[in-house]
């Protein structure tokens, strides 16, 4: 089974709303069975406020940008869920980028707003990478 970031599958739930579809992907894996997922929109909704990373006190914590709420505990919450459902995931397939979903490439702040890695790791990510370890991880722009 292969669990792909549903913005990259065309679904509709970014922060403005839209998508990422990426045609090269959905054509890769046009023959295997694909389980969309997307830990924001199910806690925010879509449209949304974003989210950024922020490092304080050596742990990264994913913060609502205008709520200033703090939804690191409710990512990490997601990727558990979606365990929970399906254990059986041979790859991941994550989007770039996102404080959530990226492997390699989210930015992370200080806690003043300064810019302190731009290769970080989504909570989210994170997380399924401790949940499985046995799978493979891509990440895709
Ligand atoms: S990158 Fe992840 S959290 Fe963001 S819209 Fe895509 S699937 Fe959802």
């Amino acid at each position: 089974m292969v669990a792909v970031s549903a913005c990259l599958l065309g679904l509709n739930c970014r922060y403005d709303g839209k998508n990422k579809r990426n045609e090269d992907l959905l054509h890769k894996l046009k023959c295997y069975e694909v389980v969309p997922f997307c830990p924001e929109v199910n806690i925010l909704g879509s449209p949304r406020e974003t989210i950024d990373l922020f490092l304080i006190e050596n742990e990264i914590l994913a913060i609502g940008s205008d709520s200033k709420r703090d939804f690191t505990k409710l990512l990490e919450n997601e990727a558990q869920r979606f365990y929970n459902s399906f254990s059986e995931v041979d790859i991941f397939y994550f989007k770039s980028k996102s404080p959530s979903c990226a492997l390699k490439s989210a930015k992370i702040y200080d806690k003043d707003y300064n810019l302190c890695n731009e290769k970080g790791m989504g909570i989210f990510a994170k997380k399924i990478k401790e949940l499985y370890s046995e799978a493979k991880f891509v990440e895709v722009r």
